[in-house]
């Protein structure tokens, strides 16, 4: 592809965090950004320079002419529609691209691709009507196929008449019922694919969740063996090339006694990647400019032995207390410049590196306890 240079406008769906530290990322490096979204201005992108457009993303005539005002487009809200993917595509490229969107917004459709790719996934089964639900192993898991984020969307069912009223409770929508999976942690890679087919890929960090929500990254991650970070990164790899993936996808993954399972994919920069800003020689965000507008990969080496990110959620206000975070000079505060926080709303997270994954994880842990404790 012919490189897209800074001075070039890029166009990004979405308005919420993700977009704001790669606009962030891509007026450093030169270029124009503009958003697209539902929500009124200032949103967390507009206010870190992007020019705002609003608008609704199943508007395809205010989506063409916000195509026609940018040079490349990409995404921080990946469930729109094909066409509004093809819409944009007849003016301009679409990094990554509405076939992958297609795929990853979808937990059947991409459980599917992975099992293709030879991907090890948890056991699962379609559901498309209670019947599916008759024969199938339990405990497990049901999750919507579409539109399920942050543990909304699944639950824990035990048996079939259970599955079959939370199937009724999601409104019968297409599920999948997957097996529990008995993992011993939840690990992520975050990686990016350009156009030239080149892949450059961060290493496999640790996930803690609280209520189903990202709480911590901490980097490296620290129980992976050598061989363990090797197989996480060869999965991942295969799952990028095999998807064509341009530009930058997180992987989850659970890690079991007998190896790793892929979880769920994101084509986006991801919030287990967050810590990159500081913790790596190429930022998630800057790479994801690189790899859609056809740009060589920076390095994914990290600038430190290891790096923690613990996010900030709405939890925490409506009194931060900012000035106690900050006591220690290790720790980089970001904030998103959300206007209303909410419980379970990520409103900005907190960075350390260091010299161990104890050390950092301590100060990001400790400084969120300060910041919390006005409470
Ligand atoms: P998801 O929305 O698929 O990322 O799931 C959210 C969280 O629920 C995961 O991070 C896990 O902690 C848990 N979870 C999801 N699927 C499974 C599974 N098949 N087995 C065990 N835990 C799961």
């Amino acid at each position: 592809m012919t490189p897209i240079l800074p001075g070039a406008t890029i166009g990004i769906l979405g308005n919420g965090q993700l977009g704001r530290m790669t606009t962030q990322a891509a007026i450093r490096m030169g270029y124009n950004v503009a958003c697209y979204g539902p929500d009124i201005a200032p949103t967390p992108c507009g206010q870190a320079g992007a020019r705002e457009v609003q608008g609704g993303y199943d508007d395809l005539a205010a989506l063409a002419a916000f195509a026609q005002s940018v040079d490349v487009m990409t995404f921080e809200f990946e469930n729109v529609s094909t066409a509004a993917t093809e819409v944009a595509s007849e003016h301009i490229p679409v990094h990554p691209d509405g076939a992958v969107l297609h795929t990853t917004q979808d937990r059947i459709r991409e459980k599917a691709a992975l099992v293709d790719a030879g991907i090890p996934v948890a056991g699962y089964t379609v559901v498309h009507q209670a019947s599916d639900l008759a024969g199938a192993a339990y405990p497990g898991i049901l999750k919507t196929a579409q539109s399920g984020y942050d543990g909304k969307g699944q639950r824990l069912v035990h048996n079939a008449a259970e599955a079959a009223d939370t199937f009724t409770a999601f409104g019968g929508v297409p599920c999948v019922l997957e097996a529990l999976v008995p993992f011993l942690w939840e690990g992520s890679v975050v990686g990016a694919r350009n156009a030239a087919g080149d892949v450059a890929l961060y290493p496999l960090v640790q996930n803690i969740h609280t209520n189903h929500i990202l709480d911590t990254t901490l980097v490296p991650a620290p129980l992976a063996s050598t061989e363990l970070q090797a197989s996480a990164a060869a999965l991942a790899e295969r799952i990028l090339d095999s998807l064509d993936v341009i530009g930058v996808m997180c992987i989850e993954m659970f890690i079991t006694d007998d190896g790793i399972i892929v979880n769920e994919l994101a084509p986006r920069p991801h919030n287990s990647g967050h810590w990159t800003i500081e913790g790596a020689v190429t930022s998630q965000f800057e790479q994801h400019v690189r790899a859609v507008c056809g740009l060589p990969l920076g390095s994914t080496e990290l600038r430190a032995p290891a790096a923690a990110m613990a996010n900030l959620l709405g939890d925490c206000w409506p009194d931060p207390d900012f000035v106690g975070a900050l006591a220690d000079p290790r720790v980089n505060l970001h904030l998103y410049g959300k206007q209303t926080a909410r419980i379970g709303r990520k409103m900005g997270h907190l960075t350390a590196v260091g010299a161990t994954v104890r050390d950092a994880s301590d100060a990001v842990t400790a400084a969120r306890s300060r910041l919390k404790s006005t409470h």
